[in-house]
């Protein structure tokens, strides 16, 4: 689509894929719920002919992601896993994959699944690219890559794994959940396949579970398709419908996400039962300087430690009254969690304490609520 290289994100992000309906001028994207269409002659299919393969509502939604992305080809499915697992399905038995050793639990959960299937996968710290190099085998074909981290919030250089992944001829496949396009486009730093869980900023209002891929090149937007299709991953019509409500006001919300979470941010890292904050946006950040140059906003969740442990995380926990105690994030609300014993507490022990994810930490996704009343919260409840 032309629109794609000429406009802007807040633009597309309204009108991307999205023209007023041929039949009757709506101006909103219509749902059509249907599972099959009519050919319009013997011989002569119109340009849909089943909904598993193609629909629509989902095509607005497929064309307005990549526009977003900045990439050519989208693809929309049920669930950020159902995406996630359609392309775990592009390796075969004897494959190795590096994996980044700090990402989300279920996407852990779901490449130990790819070990029985005899596809080999280690995680390896992606931030030490020595260490990246030192596990490349011949048989590696991709490397699986989440930045920033769930949720310890560590990040990783997207254009230098992308340059060390092109000269051996791998894919890189990078999960942009945490901070949407608005914040972060991975293809645009040579990343070759971008997946997202669109449950999360996306669609924003916590009312539909999705997820998405976004690539540029036509061979492996070919192959995504055709699992798309064989699979039967993909999204339904008024979940994609709602995604497409969603995104309308992306950018809108990510700046008050963005703003919120900061400010929450800088104020507990000068509260005296915290110890410790993992914001991107802080100088304190490790990666700080990376953060400004690969992103360009940090998001609404991120993660702290809670002087006391476990009891005085679980006092905070219960003592709050507008953070919602909620696994998941990015939603309008705000959200309060414990990794330690909700969202990753299928990643074994050991390995949950080498990611950092201690007893004492604290997630949290900041809504875009008024932030005066969501710091009076967090005050009431650590005093
Ligand atoms: C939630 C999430 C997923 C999984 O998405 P679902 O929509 O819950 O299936 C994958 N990656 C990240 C980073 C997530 O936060």
């Amino acid at each position: 689509m032309s629109q794609n290289n000429c406009k802007r994100f807040k633009t597309l992000a309204i009108h991307a894929g999205q023209p007023p309906d041929a039949a009757y001028g709506a101006v909103m994207t219509p749902i059509y719920p249907t599972s099959t269409f009519a050919f319009r002659g013997v011989g002569q299919p119109g340009p849909f002919d089943y909904s598993r393969s193609g629909n629509p509502t989902r095509k607005a939604l497929e064309t307005c992601l990549a526009a977003l992305e900045s990439g050519t080809f989208g693809f929309a499915f049920g669930t950020g896993m159902a995406a996630e697992a359609t392309l775990a399905t592009m390796f075969e038995p004897g494959d190795h994959m590096v994996v980044h050793n700090d990402l989300y639990g279920g996407t852990y959960r779901l490449l130990a699944t790819l070990g029985e299937r005899r596809v080999a996968v280690d995680y390896v710290d992606l931030r030490d690219l020595d260490a990246v190099r030192a596990a490349l085998r011949p048989s590696t074909r991709a490397l699986w890559i989440e930045s920033p981290t769930n949720p310890c919030m560590n990040l990783v250089d997207l254009a230098a794994v992308a340059q060390l992944a092109r000269e051996r001829g791998l894919l890189t496949i990078c999960d942009n959940t945490f901070l949407s396009p608005y914040f972060q486009r991975p293809l645009e730093l040579g990343i070759d396949i971008v997946v997202h869980s669109t449950t999360k900023y996306i669609n924003g209002h916590s009312d539909v579970v999705g997820g998405a891929i976004v690539v540029r090149d036509a061979g492996l937007a070919e192959r995504i398709g055709f699992l798309q299709n064989a699979l039967g991953t993909c999204e339904a019509p008024f979940d994609c419908f709602l995604v497409l409500r969603g995104i309308k006001t992306l950018a809108l919300r990510m700046e008050e996400h963005n703003r919120n979470a900061l400010e929450i941010a800088r104020w507990l890292e000068r509260h005296p039962k915290i110890s410790r904050v993992h914001h991107p946006g802080l100088p304190s950040h490790p990666q700080h300087a990376l953060a400004l140059r690969q992103m360009t906003g940090f998001g609404g969740t991120f993660s702290f430690r809670v002087r006391g442990g476990q009891e005085e995380a679980f006092r905070l926990l219960g003592n709050v009254k507008v953070f919602t105690l909620a696994e998941s994030l990015g939603g309008v609300e705000s959200l309060i969690e414990h990794p330690y014993t909700m969202t990753h507490v299928s990643v074994p022990p050991e390995v949950r304490e080498a990611m950092g994810i201690t007893p004492d930490l604290i997630r949290i996704s900041v809504g875009i609520e008024d932030v005066a009343d969501l710091i009076e919260d967090l005050e009431a409840a650590l005093a």
